[in-house]
């Protein structure tokens, strides 16, 4: 076993990672989650961590389909004290660094590459983490070849590598919109989207500006919905979209529509719902049905919400294994559902304090400093829905 590996940059800055040494934390996951809380750690002054990934610094956004786009605007907002919507660090604009106002995935990988490299970020690349256990209140971080140490564990392995299929009869017929590399290059004139929220309007979208028919089924009506919260309805963004002449000339909504089955016979695929009807395509059928999310596959670090969620405390701590923290979009606290950037970084420094405090080190400023630019969100009583505060 080698104890050190040097991992290089784009800009081919080397930067030795020391494999043996006892880490104070260890971050799973080099996306938005892993980097923005690698920056706030760096800001409460926890030097002596790494991040951990099993392939490279924001590979999530970067295996998004081609024309998919951010639904949240960018905006330089940050010089009047509001920080950017898709800001995963204090001072710092996607808005203003890309001039672009809503990035493709590429555009956010690029960022989020360019991010590690000014703040000189340690990242471990192509390391698969398999499992974690703690001895004597040591983590034993176990990749596919080496064990690595440390006293805390933050988990931001995300949920896009980890896609949910349907629990129907036939989902393996079905193709995830997460395997898409381009909608423009799919074949075929007709399709059906198993699923109505942003991904599959965002499919339908894509397909019809190509001219191709899309009929979109889901359980529920995501278009009706008349919650304020992104979390919940459709965004501005998909509204304005499905306003385009091309989606409302190819694309059928069905609401209330579940999938009991898909059956594929020759070259047809019959999609059956939950009230019998028959629908076909001559492609396959397209999951938009979200993602299970890294916790289902790691279910010995957090014990289970209700709804499946990982249960954590005040600080966003396991309940279960205490010292393994959860930054990212599956964290809940009550109905409070934080999906979106804006939302989850607002806990980063949470568990930046929480940690920086078990090492004995000062947290006011810091705390002070992030709680001004919206970055520190300890009162979740405020954050109803409709709430303009928060
Ligand atoms: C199509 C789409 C559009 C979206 N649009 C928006 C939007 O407009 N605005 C917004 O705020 N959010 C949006 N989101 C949500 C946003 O993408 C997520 O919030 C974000 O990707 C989550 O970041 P993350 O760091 O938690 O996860 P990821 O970006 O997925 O990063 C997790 C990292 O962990 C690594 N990893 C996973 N498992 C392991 C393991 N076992 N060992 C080591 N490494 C591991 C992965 O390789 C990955 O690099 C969108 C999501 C999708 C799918």
């Amino acid at each position: 076993m080698t104890d050190t590996v040097v991992a290089s940059d784009e800009s081919n800055q080397a930067k030795e990672i020391d494999l043996e040494k006892e880490y104070d934390v260890i971050i799973v996951g080099a996306g938005a989650a892993g980097v923005g809380v690698a920056i706030a750690l760096t800001h409460v002054g926890i030097e002596n961590y790494l991040i951990v990934d099993r392939d490279s610094v924001g590979s999530s956004f970067a295996e998004w389909p081609e024309e998919t786009r951010f639904i949240t605007p960018s905006f330089p907002s940050n010089s009047i004290g509001m920080l950017d919507l898709n800001s995963i660090a204090i001072g710092v604009s996607p808005a203003y660094t890309m001039r672009v106002e809503h990035p493709t995935g590429n555009d956010f990988a690029e960022h989020l590459r360019s991010l590690s490299q000014f703040f000189e970020l340690p990242v471990l690349e192509n390391t698969n983490i398999t499992g974690i256990n703690k001895i004597d209140n040591i983590f034993n971080v176990e990749t596919e070849d080496i064990s690595l140490s440390c006293k805390n564990v933050i988990w931001a392995a995300g949920e896009y590598k980890y896609p949910s299929t349907g629990n129907f009869e036939g989902s393996e017929h079905c193709a995830h919109t997460s395997t898409v590399d381009r909608y423009g290059n799919l074949e075929g004139e007709d399709f059906i989207v198993i699923g109505g929220y942003e991904s599959g309007i965002d499919a339908a979208y894509h397909l019809a500006r190509n001219n191709r028919k899309v009929k979109v089924f889901d359980i529920d009506c995501p278009w009706g919905e008349h919650s304020s919260d992104p979390s919940i309805a459709l965004s501005t963004y998909s509204f304005e979209r499905m306003r385009d002449d091309n989606f409302g000339k190819n694309v059928e909504l069905f609401a209330e529509t579940g999938i009991r089955s898909v059956r594929q016979s020759n070259k047809t695929y019959e999609v059956v719902t939950l009230d019998d009807k028959v629908y076909t395509s001559s492609t396959k059928p397209l999951l938009a049905t979200g993602f299970d999310g890294s916790h289902k596959s790691y279910p010995s670090l957090f014990d289970s919400r209700e709804d499946g969620f990982p249960l954590v405390n005040d600080n966003d701590e396991s309940t279960v294994m205490p010292g393994v923290y959860l930054c990212g979009p599956s964290l809940r606290h009550d109905n409070h559902i934080f999906c979106f950037i804006f939302k989850y970084r607002q806990r980063f420094a949470v568990v930046a304090k929480a940690i920086a405090e078990s090492l004995g080190l000062e947290t006011d400023d810091f705390v002070e400093a992030y709680r001004s630019w919206g970055m520190y969100l300890d009162d979740l009583s405020c954050c109803g829905q409709e709430c303009l505060t928060c």
